[in-house]
């Protein structure tokens, strides 16, 4: 499925992966962020361009970041959130994820924010409903606004996403179980990036060329080359039968401590989606000037409210002439 507009229901739009973005829609989203950022320096004031929208949050999995930044996104555009608690809601009483869906479409929501262990679950949910579906992760799928987020971080650092061509990144980490590392490499893949997946091979993908990238098992070959750094946490919760190589081992071959921080390029920089496991694969007070970790988070926020935007404009229209088939 290429274009945001494939949703299975024809003039809904949804992004549950990358590949639902064209080169173009990318850039335009990059384009909307900048301008709410614009906005956020000068007067913090945003237009309540989707007043009459409704938008729900259906968190199967934990989050804090993720959940507050689209909530703040959303409301800074005027819309309203309606968060469905799911360990409090009727999906703990054994609601199917279809009626679940049904149940918020019903109190009128326009688009539904999901996060899921399933991977697959947000498409699911964009064929059955008529709802926008906006992917806060899935699995060990994707995470497309992180992603986006992220692209956005990396072509504001380096001033213009076509600088991004000549750039060398570095994943790190728990690439097998990472959703923010498919996301973000099939994404800057797309930008001409040179990619490569560091990690343990126990954690690596079968095919890292399937993800446009290259891989190494040793950081310490690839940390003085690279323009950026992007550290993962271990996704325990993801690994079947829990994590049982030695920690040790990982921070002794993986961990950007001291000494191999000293090694990276004098101007390269440090990102992580966060959560940050502090003395696993960080240990290093890093610089404002050499880390992207706050400004991921603001720029996330930005980047969310650039999804809603273009997708919700057309999501509103719709609902008003679907009110208008059926009456009031
Ligand atoms: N927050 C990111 C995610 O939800 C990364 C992580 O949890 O490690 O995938």
């Amino acid at each position: 499925m290429t274009g945001l507009t494939s949703n299975p229901v024809p003039g809904r739009r949804s992004l549950t992966q990358i590949s639902d973005l064209s080169d173009s829609e990318i850039v335009d989203l990059l384009g909307r962020a900048e301008i709410y950022r614009k906005q956020e320096l000068g007067t913090r004031r945003f237009s309540d361009e989707l007043k009459d929208s409704v938008v729900a949050t259906l968190f199967f999995e934990g989050s804090t970041r993720t959940r507050l930044s689209f909530t703040l996104a959303a409301e800074r555009l005027g819309a309203r959130v309606i968060d469905l608690a799911v360990s409090a809601s009727s999906v703990s009483k054994g609601e199917s994820l279809k009626d679940t869906c049904d149940t918020v479409s019903a109190l009128g929501a326009d688009a539904v924010v999901v996060r899921h262990p399933n991977e697959g679950a947000p498409l699911q949910i964009a064929s059955w409903t008529s709802l926008a579906v906006v992917n806060a992760g899935d699995g060990c799928h994707e995470h497309p606004t992180q992603a986006l987020g992220d692209l956005f971080s990396l072509s504001s650092a380096f001033e213009g996403v076509g600088n991004l061509a000549a750039k060398k990144i570095a994943i790190v980490g728990d690439i097998l179980h990472s959703r923010v590392a498919r996301s973000l490499s099939a994404l800057l893949g797309r930008f001409g990036s040179k990619v490569v997946l560091v990690g343990p091979p126990d954690m690596m993908v079968d095919r890292p060329s399937a993800l446009g990238a290259e891989f190494s098992f040793d950081l310490d070959e690839v940390v003085g080359e690279v323009d950026v750094l992007y550290l993962l946490r271990i996704q325990r919760e993801r690994i079947q039968g829990g994590y049982h190589s030695s920690i040790d081992s990982y921070t002794r071959r993986f961990q950007l401590d001291q000494k191999r921080y000293l090694r990276m390029a004098p101007k390269s920089i440090v990102m992580h989606p966060g959560p940050v496991n502090r003395g696993v694969e960080l240990a290093v007070k890093l610089p404002e000037e050499r880390s992207l970790i706050s400004e991921q988070v603001r720029n996330g926020v930005l980047m969310r409210m650039a999804v809603f935007s273009k997708i919700l404009a057309t999501a509103s229209d719709d609902r008003r002439s679907q009110r208008g088939v059926f009456g009031d």
